[in-house]
This record gives C-alpha cells, sequence and structure tokens, in this order.
C-alpha cells in the first residue's frame, strides 16, 4: 500500500495506474474508519483494480461551532485497517496542501442544500462539493463509492458529477449498521454509554416508518409523526428533523406514491447523527 500526501504524488501515482491499465476506484473519507467504511472498500475492490481511499478531514464543510476541532482521528490505525484490507493507494493530504488559498469557487446547490442537514448546516455541502470536485479531478477515478449512510451528500455528489459531466462512475453502498440497528459513524465514539443506548430509538423510528408505508400509509406527514414518535421519549436525544420526503427533490410529496427517503437528525448533548432508509411503496399495499 502506498500512502500519498501530495497532490503532484497523487498525480503521478494514477499516471501508473492508468499507463498499467488499471480502473481506479476511489472512496472519500474523513478517517477514524469502520466498518461502513470498510464495506466501501470491499465494493470498492470488487469495482476496479486499483483501490484508493482519501482520508481528509475536510475543514470546509464544517460550519463555526462545530466539531471540526474535535473530529476524531487516528491516521495510524486507519492505515493499518486499510492495509489489511487490501487497499492500493492512500490519499492523505494535509490543509495548506489541499487549501493553499481561500478558494474562491462556491458550489451551491440551490433547493436541495438548503433542506435537511443543509438547514441547520449552512455551507456544509458547499464544502462537501468543493472537496469532492477537488478529490475527483486529483485522482481522476473512474469509479467512486460513496454510502447512502449521507443519503443527501450521495444525492448531491450524484447530481454535482452529472451536472458537471464528471468523467466517473458514481456507486452509492447501502447503510452498515451494528447489531442493535444504529448506523455506524465516526461520530458515536463521541456518545456516552446512556446515549449510545438511546440512540438505538432513531433506527427505530426509521423502521416505524418504513413499517407504515409498507402497511399501506400514504400520507407522509403522518408517516413523519410515527418516526418522531419513538424519539420523544428519549430525553437524551432531541429531534433536529424526521422527514419523509422524495428521493431526488427532497420535497415532501402530497402523498407517497413513489420512492421516499426517510430520514432523521438526532442531537445528543455530545454528537449529532443521521440516519435514513430508502424506501418504496409497494403498489398493492395502497390504503
Ligand atoms: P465520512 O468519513 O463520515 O465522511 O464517510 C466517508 C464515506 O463513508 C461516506 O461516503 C459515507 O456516506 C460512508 N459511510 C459512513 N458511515 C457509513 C455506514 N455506516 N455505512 C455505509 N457507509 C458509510
Amino acid at each position: 500500500m502506498e500512502t500519498v500526501t501530495t497532490i503532484n504524488a497523487a498525480r503521478s501515482r494514477r499516471k501508473s495506474d492508468r499507463q498499467a491499465g488499471h480502473t481506479v476506484v476511489l472512496v472519500p473519507t474523513m478517517g477514524f474508519l469502520h466498518d461502513g467504511h470498510l464495506a466501501l472498500v470491499r465494493r470498492a475492490a470488487q469495482l476496479g483494480s486499483s483501490v484508493w481511499v482519501s482520508v481528509f478531514v475536510n475543514p470546509t464543510q464544517f460550519g463555526p461551532g462545530e466539531d471540526l476541532a474535535r473530529y476524531p482521528r487516528d491516521l495510524p490505525r486507519d492505515l493499518d485497517l486499510l492495509r489489511a484490507a487490501g487497499v492500493d493507494v492512500v490519499f492523505v493530504p494535509t490543509e495548506s496542501e489541499m487549501y493553499p488559498r481561500r478558494p474562491a469557487v462556491h458550489i451551491g446547490f440551490p433547493g436541495l442544500d438548503d433542506v435537511l442537514c443543509g438547514a441547520s448546516r449552512p455551507g456544509h455541502f458547499a464544502g462537501v462539493g468543493l472537496v469532492v470536485a477537488k478529490l475527483l479531478n486529483i485522482v481522476e477515478p473512474q469509479v467512486a463509492v460513496f454510502g447512502q449512510k449521507d443519503a443527501q451528500q450521495a444525492l448531491l455528489v450524484r447530481r454535482l458529477v452529472e451536472d458537471l459531466d464528471f468523467p466517473v462512475e458514481i456507486v452509492v453502498e447501502p447503510t452498515v449498521r451494528e447489531t442493535d440497528g444504529l448506523a455506524m459513524s465516526s461520530r458515536n465514539v463521541f456518545l456516552s454509554p446512556a446515549e449510545r443506548r438511546a440512540a438505538t430509538a432513531i433506527y427505530g423510528g426509521l423502521c416505524q416508518g418504513r413499517d407504515a408505508v409498507a402497511a399501506g400509509e400514504r400520507d407522509p406527514q403522518v408517516v413523519e409523526a410515527l418516526m418522531a414518535a419513538l424519539l420523544a421519549a428519549q430525553p437524551l436525544l432531541s429531534l433536529e428533523y424526521a422527514v419523509c420526503v422524495g428521493q431526488e427533490d427532497l420535497v415532501r410529496p402530497q402523498r407517497i406514491n413513489g420512492p421516499v427517503l426517510l430520514a432523521m437528525a438526532v442531537r445528543t448533548a455530545s454528537a449529532r447523527l443521521i440516519d435514513n432508509l430508502p424506501v418504496t411503496p409497494s403498489p398493492e399495499s395502497s390504503r
């Protein structure tokens, strides 16, 4: 496994990969890896012959007062995990390598970046768009793999690549969960034992919403109320949003008659957690 830290070194390794005829697959991460990240890496190995992982805690996607400074980091452990997973190249740039000066470019997704997580994290998706565009331009992968865990991010990355004609295929992999359903996240380490126990209500709420749709419920507001109900019983969790929205436009439909995204964001005293379930109603179950 080769670790590269500069854009020049990444480009020169990319050149030799291309000369060797490799299909390069990139998995962008912010490190502090867990099994969710490693599932993306395994998928990447099926999709190509040279697996690249970037590890970069991107400052431009954190707002003032967010957890940039305390975001968990453990590069030696990450490198061990990636080596064991058979990764070919790890790109670990410094902040000044990626942002030698304040970027003048602003990537906006009007209507899509100011809802759900964007509503409480203004500027977050502009930062995500910028860093993903840079990583795609630096690594020039044929395929890039993202997680459904960050559904809004995955949607915006697909739109970025489609609208700007990046020559890359975006693959989105299902969310990997702990055995009790909590979505794996680097931020789960922030949770106290009591918060960790309470946090199962997030997936519980999503499942209630999913089950209601499967049973024929077609009113998105009823589904949202069901998703939120379990959370209300958890004093350690405060609900930021529980929504039932279209998978492509993130707008709540009048009625559920196509694929929807059930998505939640929850705050504890120590972390902000997100999760979602994509749900497709079956025509027979409608009531
Ligand atoms: P992060 O390091 O949190 O920026 O995540 C890097 C990539 O891993 C993103 O595409 C995430 O959506 C994905 N990811 C994070 N957690 C999970 C999970 N539990 N299951 C699947 N993918 C995940």
